[in-house]
């Protein structure tokens, strides 16, 4: 399933750059993150970037969007057209629900 940041988040903006496929954004109150771009890292890194960065723990699973692996591996697919899918027998979900 995607991630979700929550109310915990205080916009310090260390998420943003890590996350690999660019679905994190700036908002009003917080960062968001677009569902129809995160992968939960997955085809990139074995451990949500985004979550392994944030000071407060504010980037967790969303159960609102709720997806399995092979969902994920399309959605990946779909983002990164060509790319070979890396780390996916290391990838681990966060395990971490709102
Ligand atoms: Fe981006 Fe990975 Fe966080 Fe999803 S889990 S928002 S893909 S850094």
């Amino acid at each position: 399933m995607a991630l979700k940041i929550t109310s915990d988040c205080v916009s310090c903006g260390a998420c943003e750059p890590v996350c690999p496929n660019s679905a994190i954004s700036p908002g009003d109150e917080t960062y968001v993150i677009d569902p129809d771009k995160c992968t939960e890292c997955y085809g990139w890194h074995a451990e949500q970037q985004c979550a392994s960065v944030c000071p407060t723990d504010a980037c967790l699973e969303d159960p609102e969007h709720r997806e399995t692996k092979e969902q994920l591996l399309a959605k990946f697919q779909r983002l990164n057209p060509g790319k070979e899918p890396e780390n996916t027998d290391k990838w681990q979900p966060l395990g971490r629900s709102a």
